[in-house]
């Protein structure tokens, strides 16, 4: 037997992609301010970064980024344990530990590979990690890297995680979720999470990439909103790439916990430290967050006006109560048309498909930011309506006069 051939492996998945509208596009973006894109010339007022507190371009972080930058440089040099480890770094950590009230933290360069890190350090042949069937990819990754089983049970079903811890009672088992779901923006049961994870004796892990500086008191996050802490869950995922508008993450637990991940996690180990100007940028990210509770009040309203919109349009709306405000549209080729349409109308919103979310669920991921106004919010629901409008009339109601009516 030959060997299978490299270029019939590519074709076959490329022949699949296709079938199955399936290509991912990436967008040359050739400059942005706030959520303005512009692409290839044109104009779009997008509604798809994860920017929810407009703190990516916020002066004060590109202030400490560029001073950081003219006394450090550009790179770390080194990993965190050779000489890359910088005091930026360890301010870092300990804004975000002191934010959401925990005792320590870690830098990670990116938040894929610090649950790959967490997961793996944690985590080993004859273990159990139960986790929540959407939970972002590198929850999923990093639990099958680990070597433990992997059990999943159904979305939000504390019962079903229920039924998945006791089938190892005698494993040492983690209780891994996303605080924030990234793709449907509603929000883990993380009291009954804890309470099973107690009578359990499991380790609840919670990603709260998402709801980190948008819910919760000082934007402390779904743990924090749910009136849970350290006890509750011992060790939390940060983000930096989303709400605080930076790159990489934060690990947040015990000083026992972040500490036995700070000498076994490979992802920490083996990987040159984060630039410490980010670390910088994301130190003063961290307390623009924490402090300026009217983004978070502005973002809030917005939430409010698109739901309140989108529901009079009888839009397919999501269960969600933050930024993340999915619309259904169902089959990629929906889906796919109904990007194309909105960005015919100057509207950038990102066409979401499986694998990132189950079979004949894709959706628009429609992410609202404290920097979008109201006419903005309006705009977009006009756009929808006419790209959700598969008779092809068009004509429908233009939202913002639907909602003067009803203030
Ligand atoms: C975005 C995201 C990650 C990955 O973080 P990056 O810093 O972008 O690598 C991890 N978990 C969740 C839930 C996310 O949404």
């Amino acid at each position: 037997m030959p060997r299978p051939s490299l270029s019939q492996r590519l074709d076959a998945a490329r022949a699949r992609r296709v079938g199955h509208e399936a290509v991912r596009v990436e967008r040359v973006v050739d400059g942005r301010e706030g959520n303005r894109l512009n692409i290839g010339g044109q104009d779009l007022l997008a509604f798809c970064g994860n920017d929810y507190l407009g703190l990516s371009q916020h002066l004060d972080a590109v202030a400490a980024l560029q001073e950081a930058a003219a006394w450090h440089g550009v790179g770390s040099t080194a990993s965190h344990q050779v000489c890359g480890h910088h005091a930026l770094h360890e301010a870092l950590a300990e804004a975000v530990a002191d934010w959401l009230g925990y005792p320590a933290g870690l830098v990670f360069g990116s938040g894929y590979v610090a649950n790959l890190a967490v997961l793996t350090a944690l985590l080993g042949e004859g273990d159990a990690c139960v986790q929540d069937r959407l939970n972002h990819a590198s929850l999923l990754d990093g639990a099958r890297l680990s070597g433990a089983r992997l059990r999943r049970y159904p979305h939000g079903d504390a019962e079903g995680a229920a039924r998945q811890l006791a089938l190892d009672p005698e494993a040492f088992s983690m209780l891994a979720t996303d605080g924030v779901f990234s793709m449907d923006g509603d929000i883990a049961p993380l009291r009954m999470l804890a309470l099973l994870a107690r009578s359990h004796d499991a380790l609840l892990y919670v990603d709260d990439a998402h709801g980190v500086g948008v819910v919760g008191p000082q934007g402390r996050g779904s743990v924090a909103a749910a009136g849970l802490g350290p006890r509750e869950a011992p060790l939390q995922l940060v983000t930096l790439g989303k709400a605080l508008g930076g790159y990489g993450a934060v690990l947040v637990g015990s000083q026992a916990l972040v500490e036995h991940v700070r000498q076994e996690a490979r992802g920490y180990r083996y990987t040159t430290a984060l630039p410490p100007a980010l670390a910088a940028a994301s130190l003063a990210q961290v307390g623009l967050a924490r402090a300026e509770n009217w983004r978070r009040a502005k973002l809030g309203a917005l939430i409010a006006r698109f739901r309140r919109g989108a529901q009079q349009l009888g839009l397919p709306l999501m269960d969600s109560l933050t930024a993340i405000q999915p619309v259904l549209t169902g089959d990629n080729g929906r889906t796919l048309r109904a990007a194309a349409k909105l960005e015919s109308l100057g509207l950038l919103v990102a066409p979401i498909r499986p694998p990132t979310v189950p079979e004949g669920q894709g959706r628009l991921r429609v992410t609202l930011s404290s920097t979008h106004e109201e006419a903005d919010i309006d705009r977009l629901l006009d756009g929808l309506a006419l790209a959700l409008d598969d008779t092809g009339g068009g004509a429908v109601r233009p939202a913002h006069l639907l909602l003067n009516e009803n203030p």
